[in-house]
C-alpha cells in the first residue's frame, strides 16, 4: 500500500508541479489513453525506399560496361521496392565487388594476392532519433564505403552516410525476409575480403535482438575482426523520451528484457517462468504485438495484477511517434483499437506509471486495485 501511494504521489507531483517540457517530438502533452495520427502500414525507413533506390544506382567509371539500368515496376509501391531493394541491387553488387578488387590490385596494397581485409564495423542506431546515435557512430557512418541497413535504420540515420557511399537495405519484415541471414553474412564477408570498410547498421543496439552476435560469430569464424559499436536499445530511448524510470527504488529493482517472438518467429505461446510476473521488475516486450494476448494472460496468471500499468509505444523517439497507455488486461485492446504496428516496443510495470504522461484516471483506477 506504501508503495502504492509512493507511486501515486510521485506520479501525481510529476504531471502537476515538475511536467517536464513537453518533449519536441511530441509538442502536445497526452491525456487520453492514446492519440490518434495517420496509421501507416509501412515501417519508417520505407518511404524513401524509390528515392534512395535511385540515389544509389551504381555508377561505374568506364572500365566496367554500363551497368544495366533496372527499371522499377510503374506501379510498385514504397513496400514492394524495398522488399526487392537488395534482389535488384544483387548484379549491382557483383559489380562492385570487382571493382573493389581490381582497385586494390592497381594500387598495389596486395603482394601475392594476399591483402588484409577491410574493416567491419557492427553499428548499433538507436530507436530513430539521431540525435541518440554515438558520435562513434557518425564517425564510422560517414568514413564507410559499404553501408547494409535493416528496416530499423530511420532516414535521418542514414542522412549521414557520404554521399559516394554504397547503401543496401538487408532488411526483414514479419513474414517476408528480403534475405535470409546467410546471405547477409556472404555479402559482409566478400566485401570485407575485398578491402571495404563495410558497416552493418542495426536498429537500437545490435547486440540487444539483432542478431549482432550470429554475423560477429561468422564474420570472426572467416578470420575477419568486427569492432561493435553500441546503440541505445529501444527501451532506453523510448523509456527516457516517456519519462518512465525502468528502475526505480523501491517500485522496480530489475528489468527483464524479453522477445515476443519465438525462435522459429511464429507466434508460439511463449515460454515465461514465474519469475517474468514478478511485480518488481519491469517487463519490456520487444517484437511483441502479435503474442501480447497470450502474454498478458500468462502474466496475470502468474501473479501479475492486471491493472498493472503498461505502454505499447510505435515507432518511438521518431516523429511518427504513436503510443497507447493502459493496463495490462487492457493493453491488447487498446493496441488493436489504435492499429499500432510494428515497430511497437511493449512497457509492463509499475514504472509506467511514474511517467508525466501516464494518464491520471487510469492513476486512480491501478491504485485501488493495488489498494485491495
Ligand atoms: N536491436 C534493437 C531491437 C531489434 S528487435 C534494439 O536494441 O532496440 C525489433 C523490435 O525492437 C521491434 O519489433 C520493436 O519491438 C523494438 N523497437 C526497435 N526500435 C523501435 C522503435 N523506434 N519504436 C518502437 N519499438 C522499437
Amino acid at each position: 500500500m506504501a508503495l502504492v501511494s509512493k507511486l501515486q504521489s510521485l506520479s501525481s507531483s510529476l504531471s502537476s508541479t515538475h511536467f517536464r517540457k513537453p518533449n519536441r517530438l511530441n509538442p502536445e502533452p497526452i491525456c487520453s489513453l492514446h492519440f490518434n495520427s495517420p496509421s501507416y502500414t509501412s515501417p519508417f525507413t520505407e518511404k524513401h525506399s524509390i528515392e534512395r533506390y535511385q540515389r544509389d544506382r551504381w555508377l561505374y567509371n568506364n572500365q566496367l560496361e554500363q551497368p544495366t539500368l533496372i527499371s522499377l515496376p510503374p506501379d510498385s509501391d514504397s513496400d514492394f521496392t524495398r522488399q526487392n531493394d537488395i534482389a535488384l541491387q544483387l548484379p549491382e553488387l557483383r559489380k562492385l565487388l570487382q571493382v573493389l578488387r581490381e582497385k586494390r590490385e592497381r594500387e598495389g596494397g596486395c603482394g601475392g594476392g594476399k591483402c588484409g581485409p577491410g574493416n567491419v564495423f557492427l553499428v548499433g542506431t538507436g530507436p530513430g532519433d539521431p540525435e541518440l546515435l554515438t558520435l562513434k557512430a557518425v564517425r564510422v557512418i560517414q568514413s564507410a564505403d559499404l553501408l547494409l541497413y535493416d528496416r530499423l535504420v530511420s532516414n535521418d540515420v542514414l542522412d549521414f552516410v557520404a554521399s559516394d557511399a554504397r547503401l543496401v537495405y538487408v532488411g526483414k519484415t514479419a513474414g517476408y525476409h528480403s534475405r535470409t541471414q546467410e546471405e547477409i553474412h556472404e555479402l559482409l564477408l566478400s566485401f570485407a575480403e575485398a578491402g571495404a570498410t563495410v558497416v552493418r547498421l542495426k536498429g537500437g543496439d545490435p547486440l540487444v535482438f539483432g542478431r549482432g552476435g550470429e554475423e560477429m560469430d561468422f564474420l570472426q569464424q572467416q578470420g575477419i575482426q568486427v569492432q561493435v559499436i553500441p546503440g541505445i536499445t529501444a527501451a532506453s530511448g523510448i523509456a527516457a523520451e516517456f519519462g518512465i524510470p525502468l528502475t526505480h527504488r523501491g517500485v522496480a529493482n530489475s528489468i527483464r528484457f524479453l522477445t515476443g517472438h519465438s525462435r522459429k518467429g511464429g507466434t508460439d505461446p511463449l515460454f515465461l517462468t514465474e519469475n517474468a510476473a514478478d511485480p518488481d521488475s519491469t517487463l519490456v516486450v520487444y517484437m511483441g504485438l502479435s503474442t501480447l494476448p497470450s502474454l498478458a494472460q500468462k502474466l496475470v496468471h502468474h501473479g501479475l495484477l492486471p491493472s498493472t500499468p503498461a505502454v505499447a509505444i510505435e515507432r518511438g523517439t521518431t516523429p511518427q511517434q504513436r503510443m497507447v497507455f493502459a493496463e495490462l488486461k487492457d493493453l491488447a485492446n487498446e493496441i488493436t483499437s489504435a492499429e499500432l504496428v510494428s515497430p511497437t516496443l511493449i512497457v509492463i510495470g509499475k514504472v509506467v506509471a511514474l511517467s508525466p504522461l501516464w494518464p491520471h484516471n487510469l492513476n486512480e483506477v491501478t491504485s485501488l486495485a493495488g489498494a485491495i
